[in-house]
């Protein structure tokens, strides 16, 4: 079902509430941003996104900060030594990535993409935190 940019707006206002932020026009443009690109974010990419609306890169860092602390956005490094951040949801489950080695972007991937629930893995591993595929994307190919 589609949902209108109001609806969006009241969703995240609750959430960020709900995770026991104040709300702020660039919190919530932060998240907004990382929610409406699907995929993880670097700090730069963010600035960049919401630049036009006045937010400098420490204001889009500190607010990163606040919602990763606030359980609203995970934040990992894949491998480049740059922190990117993407958007959590309560009921969404551990999934895998994937970086284009020749343009950087990293996107998310379906949890089915990669079998995770294999009885091998299981004896060999207690908690999965993260899986990278790393290679050439759609777009670079
Ligand atoms: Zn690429
Ligand atoms: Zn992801």
């Amino acid at each position: 079902m589609a949902t209108t940019a109001h609806d969006d707006l009241m969703a995240l206002k609750l959430r960020i509430r709900a995770a026991g932020l104040k709300w702020t026009a660039a919190r919530g443009a932060v998240l907004l941003a990382l929610s409406d690109a699907e995929r993880p974010l670097s700090h730069a990419e963010l600035v960049e996104l919401v630049a036009g609306q006045g937010f400098n890169r420490a204001t889009v860092y500190r607010n990163l900060m606040d919602l990763t602390g606030g359980g609203l956005v995970a934040r990992a490094d894949m491998g480049d030594h740059v922190w990117r951040f993407e958007v959590k949801a309560a009921d969404d489950p551990m999934h895998p990535h994937f970086m284009c080695t020749l343009c950087g972007v990293v996107s998310c991937l379906p949890e089915t993409a990669v079998s995770m629930r294999t009885p091998a893995l299981k004896a060999a591993v207690h908690r999965v935190d993260d899986v990278l595929l790393k290679g050439a994307c759609a777009a670079c190919a």
